[in-house]
């Protein structure tokens, strides 16, 4: 059985104390709603993660992610943080690749699965996100493209290894702009993907590897997106700011 996972990306939004107000109303939403089958991620800004690792200790089934780590141990690499100093405040996921940290800070396939590497070493599990522009899928080359970017930053990675990947698809034409890739759409590209991973790791792993869907995913299109036999949960952007929209989305299941 693959594991339900629902995830919020703040992003760049929230002070402390409406981080500290989030956490806690969602800590007790989940715990009172009792959605025990899947796992609830939050992803605060850095600052901000050792605080909602304590706010949501002991809180049953949430976890806390980074959005982003750097790929050396550590050294003279101003502003970054690394795996190891989120290892240290006990943060179990890392987002990697996301379409805002390939677009605006350049970060390339080859760069991602250098990260990918330094969590997988601290024992942390990476998310790892795909997805195309819009031209892209214009072009028709859209699964092509979504395959490479698996092939590149994941494929050097052992059977081991990559059974702890999770994976996020995530249409950079659906993030942020209300768009929503229709279920038919999620579902094609999560079965291509499914089916590329199976190629290089065999039906058994590839059936067993969390595919999380994210782009505008909202309560009132979550029920009909997590229904696909292969998404697997969905990585939330703008809702995640909320909690009820959150934890909503996070029944949706
Ligand atoms: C995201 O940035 O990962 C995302 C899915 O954003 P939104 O839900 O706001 O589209």
């Amino acid at each position: 059985m693959r594991q339900k996972i629902v995830a919020g990306n703040w992003k760049m939004n929230n002070t402390i104390e409406e981080g500290k107000k989030l956490t806690s109303e969602i800590v007790d939403m989940v715990n009172k709603e009792g959605v025990d089958d899947v796992k609830v991620i939050i992803a605060p800004p850095a600052p901000y993660l050792s605080t909602v690792v304590g706010l949501t200790d002991g809180a049953n089934n949430v976890e806390v992610s980074a959005q982003n780590c750097n790929e050396h141990e550590s050294g003279a690499y101003t502003g970054e943080v690394s795996v190891s100093m989120l290892n240290s405040i006990d943060v179990k996921y890392a987002i990697i690749g996301h379409s805002e940290r390939r677009e605006y800070f350049h970060e390339t396939n080859e760069q991602l699965s250098k990260k990918v590497d330094a969590l997988l070493k601290s024992g942390l599990t990476p998310i790892f996100c795909c997805g195309e522009t819009l031209s892209t899928r214009e072009n028709g080359n859209h699964f092509e493209y979504v395959s490479n970017q698996l092939s590149e930053g994941l494929f050097h990675l052992g059977e081991e290894d990559f059974k702890k990947v999770v994976i996020a698809y995530e249409p950079i034409w659906a993030i942020g702009t209300g768009v929503t890739a229709s279920s038919e759409q999620a579902q094609e590209m999560h079965a291509v993907l499914r089916k590329h991973l199976s190629s290089k790791y065999g039906t058994e792993i590839a059936n067993n590897t969390s595919i999380l869907y994210g782009g505008s995913c909202k309560p009132d299109n979550a029920k009909e997106l997590f229904a696909c036999e292969d998404v697997d949960g969905g990585l939330i952007g703008g809702a995640s700011l909320k909690a009820k929209d959150f934890v909503d989305i996070v029944k949706s299941f």
